[in-house]
């Protein structure tokens, strides 16, 4: 088994560090998916360019994620309604759906090569207070007109323990270090500039000092996500997560996968967690303490793999073999939906929760757009 993110385990040549102390427009610090998207947009719209990112591209959590590109946001779209509002709740998902969409058509457009798909998504419950619960969710949608669709088990599936799911057909899936280094490679070609294994030690509001250079800027951008040193716990919750992915399944194994539709499924029961597909691989994720030791990354890892054999139960435990195994980071705001502004004279974007990889992409948008005159949308200011 190796300890490194399945996703990261691929060949890749870094670019070249900073060497010298360089001027620019815009300067973002940070090469996860909102960097990168923050970059893309910025060049394209012509502002001078500069990434700085201290490892590689896609090293943190953007390369340590389950690929999956869903719409919404943590929290399910009844309980967003009852806390913000119906109007609100249906432009912040709105918002979402925007937000794949654009992941698509960044990916057809750029000819990005990351394994896209388009299966959809599953939320499934096994029982009957769970099935209340969906029931609710998919009327709620229905009525502010957000595509679901609910499948009864019906027939019972011979390996499945599951009463009814939530099914979204538009939900994507992909390979995350492939798309955000793809990404990365558009944003060069409109003229942004990467540095990688470039640190930055100190920022102001015009300057970033690193270790080689300074870089001076008109705008100052932190990508930093969980690295945020500005963000504070009363400002959200980090959580950590470990990820496995299984080695290839046999043909038998993979079709006593018994999902009615899609590539990847949801459930709270027995704990809030998810399966995908990854050709005839499979992905599931589950919390971890911040420090865990390596007694609970062992249980963490059997408890992955007891929730494979729950939700799947014609695959048993002891046939799965575990290829890669590692644990990543996330942020989670207070209100559930990232923070884009601008705080002490820095543009911040942080709170991407799990939906990094819809969540950045329009984030990095929002933001290069406030550049050139159009402001932030109220949605997004958490007023911190
Ligand atoms: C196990 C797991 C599963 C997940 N599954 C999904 C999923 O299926 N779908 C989804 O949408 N989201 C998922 N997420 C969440 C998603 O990965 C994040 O929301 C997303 O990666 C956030 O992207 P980012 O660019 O904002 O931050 P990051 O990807 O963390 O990027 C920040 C970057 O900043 C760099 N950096 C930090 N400090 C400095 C510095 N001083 N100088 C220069 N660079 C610095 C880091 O090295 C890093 O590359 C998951 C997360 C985890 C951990």
């Amino acid at each position: 088994m190796k300890n490194i993110s399945y996703w990261l385990d691929i060949p890749y040549t870094p670019r070249p560090s900073l060497s010298a102390d360089i001027t620019t427009d815009v300067i973002i610090i940070g090469g996860g998916i909102t960097g990168v998207s923050t970059a893309y947009h910025c060049a394209k719209q012509g502002l001078r360019t500069v990434l700085i990112e201290k490892d590689t591209i896609a090293s943190g959590s953007a390369g340590k994620n389950g690929g999956m590109v869903v719409e919404g946001f943590s929290m399910d779209f009844a309980t967003a309604v009852e806390k913000l509002g119906l109007e609100t709740a249906r432009d912040s998902w709105n918002n979402t759906i925007e937000a794949r969409k654009m992941v698509q058509s960044l990916i057809a457009e750029y000819k990005i090569d990351c394994d896209f798909s388009q299966p959809g998504s599953l939320y499934s419950v096994e029982t009957s207070e769970g099935a209340t619960w969906v029931r609710k969710e998919a009327a709620t949608r229905k009525s502010a007109d957000i595509e679901c669709e609910l499948i009864e088990q019906g027939i019972q599936l011979k390996h499945s323990p599951f009463l009814l799911h939530l099914f979204n057909p538009m939900d994507c899936m992909l390979h995350p270090v492939k798309f955000v280094r793809g990404l990365a490679e558009v944003a060069e070609r409109y003229g942004a500039v990467i540095f990688e294994n470039t640190k930055a030690i100190s920022f102001t509001e015009h300057e970033v000092m690193t270790s080689v250079g300074i870089i001076s800027a008109n705008k100052v951008v932190l990508c930093l996500e969980t690295s945020d040193p500005s963000i504070t716990p009363a400002q959200g919750r980090i959580a950590r997560e470990q990820a496995i992915v299984t080695e290839p399944l046999t043909d038998e194994q993979m079709a006593n996968i018994d999902w009615p539709k899609g590539g990847m499924l949801w459930t709270e029961e027995p704990d809030y967690i998810n399966i995908r597909k990854i050709g005839n691989r499979l992905f599931t994720s589950y919390s971890i303490s911040l420090q865990p030791t390596s007694d609970e990354r062992d249980q963490n890892r059997e408890q992955l793999l007891e929730f494979i054999h729950h939700c799947l139960p014609g695959l048993k435990t002891q046939d799965i073999a575990i290829s890669h195994c590692w644990e990543g980071l996330l942020f989670y705001t207070e209100r559930s939906r990232p923070y884009i502004g601008k705080r002490n004279g820095l543009y911040q974007v942080y709170g991407q929760g799990g939906n990094g990889l819809t969540h950045g992409v329009l984030a990095g948008k929002i933001l290069a757009d406030s550049f050139i005159g159009t402001p932030i949308p109220d949605l997004y200011n958490l007023k911190p």
